[in-house]
C-alpha cells in the first residue's frame, strides 16, 4: 500500500512529490507520458508572475504571491535557471490606462511591489517598446524560469528522496475503498491511503472516476512563437498587454536561456490533446505583440507551439477534498506554474491532517548541479574535459552542449529516455538548426546509453519511432 499516489507529472504533481519526498512516506507518481512535464507544464510562457494581476481574495492572488516568494531558494537548491528580469505591463490608450488603474490596486492590495511608469521612462528602461505606449506598471519581482529544468529538478529530488515514478502509465480507474484508494492503471492495481489528483486538463476526468460532484475543465489554447537568440539589443523584460477577459494576453519577453517568446493566443478548443498552431492565429498573435513592441525579430523565428489552460468554470485554482483522502487540484491555469511552490504546501497541509509526517533522516535538499559547459570559461572546460573526454565533443553547435551532458542527463534519476527528453534536459534541438545536425547523434547517444537498437529510440510518446528500417548494412556507431 502506499501512503500517497499522485496522478499526474507536471509542475503540481512534481511540486508535491518533491515536499513530501521530505518525509517517511511510500510515495509513487503516475505519469501517463514518456516524461514529466510533457503537457501544460512544458508548453507556458514560463513567467513567475509577481501576482498584481490576479484579484484579491482569490486562490490565484494568495498562491501566486507565496509561489513567487519562494522560487529563489527552491532554484538555488535544485539547480534550476530562474532571472527574476522584472515585468511591464504596457497601457496604450485611456481605455488600458483605466484596466492598469485597476492592476495597480490588485496590486497594493496582493502586497506585490510595483512602480508607474511614465511613456519616458518606459523608454528609457526598454527602447522596444511601441511608440504608441503611454504608461505601465513595473513589477520587479516578475521571473522567467526554465519550465522543464524546474520539473525534471523537482522529481530528480524527489527520487533521489525515494519517491517512485512510473511513466507510460495511465490512470483509467479509481476505487473508493473503506480505507484509502484502489488506483487501476493500463498497467497495474494500486492501492494508497491517499490519492492527489495533478492531471492537469484531464483533472475532471480522475475527479469524475470517484467523486459523485461531477467537474469539467474546459481547454483553452495558447499559441507561441519562439525566436532564436541573437547578439543585437532587444526586449530585457517581460512586456505584458493589459488583460483582458480572455486572459493576461499576449506578451513579449527573453527566456531563460536568451531565446524570445511571443504569445499566447487564448481559445477554447474542444480536445485535450489539441496542440496544433495555425497560420491565423499566430498572425494574430502578431498583430498583439505590435501593440507592445515596434519591431518583431521574424527572420529570427526557429518554432511555434501550443500549451492547454485547465480553464474551470470558477476561473480559480480549486484545491479541494471533497472524500477524504482525494485531494484535488483543479482549473490549474495561469499563474499556475508561479504558484506551484505554494499550491503543494497547501497539499502538504492536508496529507499531515491525516498521516503522520516523520523528517526523513537521510533527506537531501539539494540536487547535483548540471554541467552547464556553455557557461564555463574556456579553463573549467578543459579541466572537466581531462576528467571525462565526452564534454569535449560538441553534439548541438547550436546551443554548445556537449556528449557528457547529454551523458549525464539520461543516467540522472528521472533521466531522459527520449530525443525530447534529452532536448528538455539540456536542450540539443533548441537551436536555430532545430535538431538538424544533432538529433541523429542524439539518437546514437541514447541507443548506446539506454543499450537499445537504434530503431527503438523514439521521439517522444510511444510509437514516435524516428528510423523504421536499416537500408543497408548495420549501424554505424560511432559519433
Ligand atoms: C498558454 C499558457 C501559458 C501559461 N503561462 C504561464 C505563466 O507564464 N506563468 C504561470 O504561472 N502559469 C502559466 N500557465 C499555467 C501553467 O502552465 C499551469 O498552471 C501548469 O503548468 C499546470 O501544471 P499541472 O501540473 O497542473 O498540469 P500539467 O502540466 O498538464 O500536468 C498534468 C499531468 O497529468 C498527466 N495525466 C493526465 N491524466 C492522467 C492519467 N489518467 N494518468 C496518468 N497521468 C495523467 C498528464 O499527462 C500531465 O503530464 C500557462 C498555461 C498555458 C496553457
Amino acid at each position: 500500500m502506499f501512503d500517497v499516489i499522485i496522478i499526474g507529472a507536471g509542475v503540481n504533481g512534481a511540486f508535491v512529490a518533491y515536499r513530501l519526498a521530505k518525509y517517511q512516506l511510500n510515495v509513487l507518481v503516475i505519469e501517463k507520458e514518456s516524461d514529466v512535464a510533457n503537457e501544460t507544464s512544458g508548453a507556458n510562457s514560463a513567467i513567475i508572475h509577481s501576482g498584481y494581476d490576479p484579484n484579491p481574495n482569490t486562490l490565484k492572488a494568495k498562491l501566486n504571491v507565496i509561489g513567487n516568494r519562494l522560487y529563489d531558494d527552491i532554484c538555488h537548491d535544485l539547480d534550476v535557471e530562474f532571472k527574476r528580469i522584472g515585468s511591464i505591463t504596457i497601457a496604450c490608450n485611456e481605455e488600458e490606462i483605466a484596466v492598469l488603474d485597476n492592476l495597480t490596486k490588485n496590486a497594493i492590495q496582493n502586497k506585490v511591489p510595483f512602480t508607474i511608469l511614465d511613456e519616458h521612462q518606459l523608454r528609457k528602461i526598454e527602447p522596444f517598446v511601441t511608440t504608441k505606449a503611454k504608461k505601465a506598471l513595473f513589477a520587479p519581482t516578475s521571473g522567467i524560469i526554465n519550465p522543464f529544468e524546474l520539473c525534471v529538478g523537482l522529481m530528480e529530488n524527489a527520487m533521489d528522496n525515494g519517491v517512485k515514478l512510473h511513466l507510460e502509465e495511465e490512470v483509467k480507474h479509481i476505487v473508493n475503498l473503506e480505507k484509502g484508494y484502489q488506483v487501476i492503471t493500463n498497467k497495474e492495481t494500486y492501492q494508497a491511503k491517499i490519492v492527489v489528483n495533478a492531471a492537469g486538463v484531464f483533472a475532471d476526468e480522475i475527479n469524475n472516476m470517484v467523486n459523485p460532484h461531477q467537474e469539467k475543465i474546459i481547454p483553452r489554447k495558447g499559441e507561441y512563437m519562439v525566436f532564436d537568440h541573437f547578439t543585437e539589443p532587444y526586449v530585457t523584460h517581460t512586456l505584458f498587454s493589459v488583460p483582458t477577459s480572455r486572459g493576461k494576453g499576449v506578451l513579449v519577453t527573453p527566456s531563460t536561456h536568451g531565446n524570445y517568446l511571443i504569445g499566447p493566443s487564448s481559445i477554447f478548443v474542444g480536445e485535450k490533446d489539441d496542440e496544433s498552431t495555425s497560420k491565423e492565429t499566430l498572425n494574430e498573435v502578431i498583430e498583439q505583440a505590435y501593440r507592445l513592441v515596434d519591431k518583431i525579430p521574424m527572420n529570427h523565428l526557429i518554432r511555434q507551439f501550443a500549451g492547454l489552460r485547465a480553464y474551470h468554470e470558477s476561473n480559480d485554482f480549486v484545491i479541494n477534498q471533497p472524500i477524504p483522502g482525494f485531494i484535488n487540484l483543479l482549473g490549474m491555469q495561469s499563474p499556475g506554474l508561479a504558484s506551484a511552490p505554494a499550491t503543494s504546501l497547501e497539499v502538504e497541509a492536508m496529507v499531515k491532517e491525516q498521516l503522520d509526517l516523520v523528517d526523513k533522516e537521510n533527506y537531501q535538499k539539494t540536487r547535483r548541479p548540471l554541467y552547464r559547459l556553455n557557461k564555463k570559461t574556456l579553463a573549467e572546460r578543459s579541466k572537466l574535459i581531462k576528467q571525462n573526454p565526452q564534454f569535449a565533443n560538441m553534439i548541438c553547435r547550436c546551443e554548445q552542449i556537449s556528449e557528457g551532458e547529454i551523458v549525464d542527463a539520461i543516467h540522472r534519476n528521472c533521466g531522459a529516455r527520449t530525443v525530447k527528453g534529452v532536448k528538455k534536459r539540456v536542450r540539443p534541438g533548441f537551436g536555430k538548426c532545430q535538431g538538424g545536425f544533432c538529433e541523429p547523434l542524439v539518437m546514437k547517444i541514447l541507443a548506446r546509453e539506454l543499450n537499445i537498437d537504434m530503431n527503438d529510440v523514439r521521439f517522444n510518446n510511444k510509437g514516435s519511432y524516428i528510423l523504421k528500417n536499416k537500408t543497408k548494412g548495420e549501424h554505424d556507431d560511432t559519433l
